[in-house]
């Protein structure tokens, strides 16, 4: 059979599927300069390949399929198999539709059309329902499948071959840029492990599956035949709690530096998953870059929703060496929890600047189908367009504030965080004594004229 796998890119804003918000997708469509500026990078760093499909083109592959890739160009094939997301469901939707008209059976994999069918199934001949792999090894012998196909998650991921790129990879070139941890272009995603063993109510992660891991033989053996057969890309860990056990990521930074792999890299986790001895074991192994959520300042926000706080002395400390190792860190926040107000918010936005990550980012709560969250609010749930669960729109009413003032919240966030020039120092890691005073001084001016902006803005709202 000749197979097309499908990833449909393109649309207003940044969009983001696979991976991301455990395969709901998110888009952030610029609202202000800096968030079009953010976007405008986000698009030229963060564009990846899916590992999903890449999965799946390693086994239709491997058992003597043709495969080939679509990025939303119509393409002639048997069966299209294509990514579904919640955020760019529409779209997804119609390039099936053509693909049926064209004469290929259509399937949809991911998290969306698993949780959401009835978005999908207009223009679907089969729907998988859970992690795609064992569905996909039914399809691979030729089966032909129909309707809800039931696709038990696989315990030993070892047994599945590496993702195979060739037939999804549009870029080739990986440049690296100083200071910027990730590569432009050319980055390829790895799942070490899958799904996470926490409990965040609000989280997608952890709704498809439960928490597997890898050997890290069997990781070490893909980042060699990536090496091998791709050269020294950037490797993006998208696992959403990379470092969970300790020492097999020991283990694996150890494997990484004896077998002399050299490839830079980054990952997702808690910060409460780190200590000083890992880190230094990961920079040591080419760790460039880490994202970690704080979510919200306060501790009983967090507990509401399941999340465990981490002592901030500890986030501190973490934060720290990172710094001094030279570790670009990106912390998650979001607004909008329920216990939330102007004020709490407010604080969440001036410690994320005191804690003093390398970036931020900042979205809204959105009560995602399928987690514990959208059972408690779906009564509050106002927004009928699915494709606005982007995680930057508001979708439901909150106890205290309007959608307005979440938006003007969430605008103002990225600009206190982004425009001052502490953020510059600190990109630029300058630390003299000397310069920081300076910037010190500058960022009390700037704080004093951000506060006037937001509230003029509030008035405006209040109007
Ligand atoms: S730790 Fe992160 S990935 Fe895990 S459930 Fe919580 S938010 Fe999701």
């Amino acid at each position: 059979m000749r197979i097309v796998l499908a990833d449909i890119k393109g649309g207003d804003g940044v969009l983001s599927k696979d991976t991301v918000v455990g395969g709901y997708g998110s888009r952030l469509r610029p609202f202000t300069r800096v968030t079009g500026i953010i976007a405008y990078l986000k698009q030229r760093f963060h564009d990846m390949p899916s590992v999903h499909l890449a999965y799946a083109a390693a086994i239709l592959a491997r058992a003597g399929h043709e495969v080939v890739g679509s990025t939303g160009e119509p393409v002639d094939g048997d069966v299209a198999l294509v990514l579904s997301s919640l955020v760019d469901y529409r779209r997804e939707v119609a390039w099936a539709k053509a693909m049926r008209e064209r004469g290929a059976r259509v399937g949809f994999v991911g998290l969306a059309a698993q949780k959401m069918p009835h978005l999908f199934e207009e223009a679907a001949d089969f729907i998988i329902d859970g992690e795609p792999e064992s569905a996909l090894l039914r399809l691979a012998t030729g089966e032909s499948l129909t309707g809800m196909v039931p696709s038990p998650q696989l315990d030993d991921l070892d047994a599945l071959p590496f993702p195979y790129w060739d037939p999804l990879l549009t870029r080739r070139r990986s440049v690296r840029v100083p200071l910027a941890g990730r590569a432009y272009s050319g980055s390829l995603p790895v799942l070490a492990s899958r799904s996470c063993p926490e409990f965040c109510t609000y989280c997608p992660h952890r709704i498809q599956s439960t928490y597997r891991s890898r050997s890290v033989a069997n990781i070490l053996d893909e980042l060699s035949y990536l090496q091998d057969r791709h050269g020294r890309r950037h490797i993006v860990f998208r696992d959403p709690l990379f470092s969970q056990e300790r020492d097999r990521v020991l283990e694996l930074c150890d494997g990484i530096r004896s077998r002399g792999l050299s490839h830079s890299f980054e990952c997702e986790t808690r910060l409460d998953r780190l200590d000083d001895r890992l880190l230094t074991a990961m920079h040591g192994a080419g760790l460039r870059a880490m994202s970690f959520g704080v979510e919200s300042v306060a501790a009983t926000t967090l507990k509401k929703v399941g999340r465990r706080p981490i002592p901030e002395a500890h986030q501190r400390d973490i934060l720290r060496r990172c710094q001094q190792l030279g570790i670009v860190t990106a912390a998650f926040y979001v607004f909008g929890f329920s216990e939330d107000t102007w004020e709490s918010i407010c604080a969440t936005i001036e410690h994320s600047i005191d804690l003093g990550s390398t970036v931020a980012q900042f979205k809204i709560l959105t009560p995602y189908p399928g987690t514990p969250l959208y059972n408690r609010m779906k009564s509050t749930v106002t927004e009928t367009d699915w494709e606005q669960f982007d995680g930057f729109t508001p979708t439901f009413t909150h106890p205290t504030l309007t959608n307005g003032e979440l938006r003007c919240l969430l605008g103002s966030a990225y600009t206190q965080f982004y425009v001052r020039p502490s953020f510059l120092t600190n990109y630029l890691r300058i630390g003299a004594p000397r310069v920081r005073a300076l910037v010190d001084a500058l960022d009390q001016r700037l704080k004093r004229r951000h506060a006037r902006d937001l509230e003029l803005n509030a008035r405006s709202l209040s109007c």
